[in-house]
């Protein structure tokens, strides 16, 4: 354990339930070791538990980023992602329970079926009270979109607070110096922690909390969305500022990525993923989601297949959630 991230002086409105669980995957583990050479201990953080509206890891974010729109007196919260965004629906289940209204503005990024535009996130959505607008095509510029909502709530006399896609801001990726930390004070010593990256927020949070406390723990992010490259330069983008609010430094070094699991593009599911899905709900009854955690798990599985880790090593896999989108997916599965 290494140094004190004072946490306490930034704003913090409790959403979920932490410390998330660190559970051993001792049959997959034993499985994986009668197929392959060099198969590390393998253990999962439950961040797919944190309890808010079937959960998923947004929830850290959203507990500073609802901090923080507290602090400023804001009503409403407004966010953007995919139709079947993990996050907008936790963004409205953090309104509900912040007693805000909230927006959510879903980006029609790819055109599926039916239970793809009505099921999983989006039924939630509308459970949760969020007003959905949901006829942006893919590519519309979803920032400016709530540029102009906010302009026409405050022109109402409201008080709305503009969250990010993702929640990847500063601000929200103090939630993921928080996991850091929880990862930092667990009882085994942990050499890699494994998670799909997207929005960015995840991993520079993690990667900022962990040079604060001089972890050798080194953190891969599986990418669903772009290039390696690109996606190192928008990690450290957003890592560089975060490890400044907490007083650390990290460097190019410190963000890793593969970008093999893609396949044709965000969202768009692919052999590996399908078969990480029932590959760990079979062995561990844990269950993945089309688009982030079973991309991400493919990726690991992949890299344990490869040899990149020693066999003595703990490595963690960061279940970030996002069951609920498999209702969308039904037929990929079928
Ligand atoms: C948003 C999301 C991610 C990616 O996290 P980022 O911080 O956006 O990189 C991973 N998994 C799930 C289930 C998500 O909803």
């Amino acid at each position: 354990m290494g140094c004190v991230v004072q946490m306490a002086r930034f704003a913090r409105f409790p959403l979920g339930h932490f410390p998330t669980p660190l559970e051993p995957m001792d049959r997959l583990t034993a499985k994986l070791r009668a197929r392959h050479d060099k198969v590390p201990n393998l253990w999962i953080k439950r961040d797919d538990c944190t309890g808010l509206a079937t959960g998923g890891n947004k929830t850290r974010k959203l507990e500073y980023l609802v901090g923080d729109a507290i602090a400023q007196g804001a009503d409403t919260l407004i966010t953007q992602g995919a139709t079947q965004s993990n996050h907008a629906r936790q963004t409205a289940a953090a309104a509900a329970r912040a007693g805000m209204h909230s927006w959510v503005l879903l980006e029609r990024r790819q055109v599926r079926d039916e239970e793809y535009e009505n099921s999983g996130n989006v039924l939630l959505d509308q459970l949760l009270g969020a007003t959905i607008m949901d006829q942006f095509q893919a590519g519309a510029d979803m920032d400016a979109a709530m540029a102009e909502i906010a302009d026409d709530l405050r022109s109402e006399g409201r008080k709305p607070y503009v969250i990010p896609g993702g929640g990847s801001n500063p601000v929200g990726a103090l939630g993921y110096v928080g996991c850091a930390l929880e990862l930092d004070a667990a009882p085994v010593a942990i050499d890699w922690v494994v998670h799909a990256t997207g929005s960015t927020g995840t991993q520079a949070g993690l990667v900022a909390g962990l040079r604060a406390v001089h972890s050798p723990a080194k953190v891969l992010g599986v990418s669903v969305r772009q290039t390696e490259h690109k996606q190192i330069d928008a990690v450290l983008a957003l890592a560089e500022p975060t490890a400044d609010s907490i007083g650390t430094q990290v460097g190019r070094d410190d963000v890793l990525v593969d970008d093999r699991w893609v396949g044709e593009g965000y969202g768009v599911p692919t052999q590996s993923m399908i078969d990480a899905v029932y590959l760990l709900a079979g062995t561990e009854g844990i269950l993945l989601d089309p688009v982030y955690s079973g991309k991400a798990f493919a990726g690991l599985l992949g890299g344990i297949a490869e040899g990149r880790f020693a066999e003595t090593d703990n490595v963690v896999f960061l279940h970030t959630g996002g069951a609920v989108g498999l209702f969308a997916y039904r037929t990929t599965f079928q």
